[in-house]
């Protein structure tokens, strides 16, 4: 098969591979489509989150590529889930299976995280982090992280539901959402966008988006998402904003999906005492934060990684339902070949792209 893989910092190279062999609870999947997400340029530009045979995944045969989606090509031995030809699409992270933290349904914090090699085999699986992933023709995926995708839903399309799951998830680790709560969404990228999208969907009211004046377009699709407000921050201080909007009280949760360094402190000012913020982004240097205004507030903190609790299973069953236009977010396509410059769309925001996709064929 044709698989992308990555020699040093920033050189991809299209090479053959053997199709990968699924093992027991296990499938082949042929991948269909393939979104390129911020972690992926990380991962190509600097190695982490990658981590592969407990280091750096430069020059070690590695496939990046982890949102992706397909048609069931080839069960492993035992499987009785799925059928050939069915359309998936697939979590990111299979986890081991066997740590704390799996068997809690956190296995994006899997204790196992790279454990996969060697006499340190704990099978732990993150297709395009620990194990190859998508920007190929085929990966080999296990059964829990397939997700059935919508007969009607295009493989484009398709690949979202992953970033929806993250979303979901996010809501999960805050408390879950309750219709008539109040949530801003700071940063307008494919998580923050797709924030604004399902919160909407769930019944939250009033729903903020956030962004500066380079997101112009991006806060305008925000608002087809569902954002009651949107606010841009280069004209309104945005914790005012914020104060505004929800009548001196602040909001119930905050969704930070801009990875802002003062984005944190600026949250902790936008939720109401006792509020709740999921940081989903975060900003590559150590940032000072206000610890005192946390705690006197009795400001809940989150992080989270990925989607864990098969919050992707409850993605898919929304977006099925059509309650907001996530296709919005799906901006560019380009071929298999093309990886590299689909990267480059995405990285250097090219014609204002959002979600781009690599297509198999
Ligand atoms: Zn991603
Ligand atoms: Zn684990």
């Amino acid at each position: 098969m044709k698989a992308w893989v990555l020699g040093g910092p920033d050189e991809l190279r299209l090479v053959e591979k053997p199709v990968p062999r699924p093992g027991a609870a296990e499938v082949l999947v042929r991948i269909g489509a393939t979104a390129v997400c911020g972690t992926d340029l990380e991962v190509i530009h600097h190695g982490p989150p990658a981590l592969i045979q407990g280091g750096l995944p430069f020059n070690k045969n590695f496939t990046p590529g982890h949102e992706y989606m397909g048609t069931v090509a080839q069960l492993g031995p035992g499987v009785d889930e799925f059928d050939v030809g069915d359309r998936v699409a697939v979590e990111i992270h299979a986890g081991c299976g066997r740590c704390e933290r799996c068997r809690e349904g956190m296995y994006t914090a899997c204790i196992n995280y790279g454990m996969n090699y060697g006499d340190r085999d704990k099978g732990h699986r993150a297709n395009g982090f620990t194990t190859d992933g998508g920007f190929a023709e085929y990966a080999v995926n296990h059964v829990n992280t397939l997700v059935p995708v919508p007969r009607d839903m295009s493989d484009e399309d398709a690949t979202l539901i992953v970033t929806a799951g993250t979303v979901i998830y996010g809501l999960d680790v805050l408390g879950g959402l309750v219709a008539g709560q109040s949530v801003v969404v700071t940063g307008p990228g494919a998580i923050g966008l797709m924030g604004v999208g399902v919160a909407k969907a769930l019944g939250a009211s009033p729903v903020v988006l956030t962004g500066t004046e380079r997101d112009r377009r991006r806060l305008e699709i925000g608002r087809k998402l569902g954002a009651d407000e949107v606010v841009d921050v280069s004209r309104e201080e945005v914790v005012a904003a914020v104060m505004r909007i929800t009548r001196g009280r602040g909001a119930h949760y905050v969704l930070e999906c801009s990875g802002a360094p003062n984005a944190l402190n600026d949250a902790a000012h936008m939720v109401s005492r006792g509020g709740r913020i999921c940081l989903v982004a975060f900003p590559h240097a150590p940032v000072p934060v206000d610890v005192a205004h946390l705690v006197s507030n009795n400001i809940y903190v989150f992080g989270i990684r990925g989607e864990g609790r098969s919050a992707t299973r409850r993605a898919a069953a929304l977006m099925a339902q059509k309650r907001f236009p996530a296709k919005l977010l799906h901006t560019h396509s380009f071929p298999l070949e093309e990886v590299p410059t689909a990267i480059r769309y995405a990285a250097e925001r090219i014609e204002d792209a959002i979600k781009v996709v690599v297509r198999m064929r």
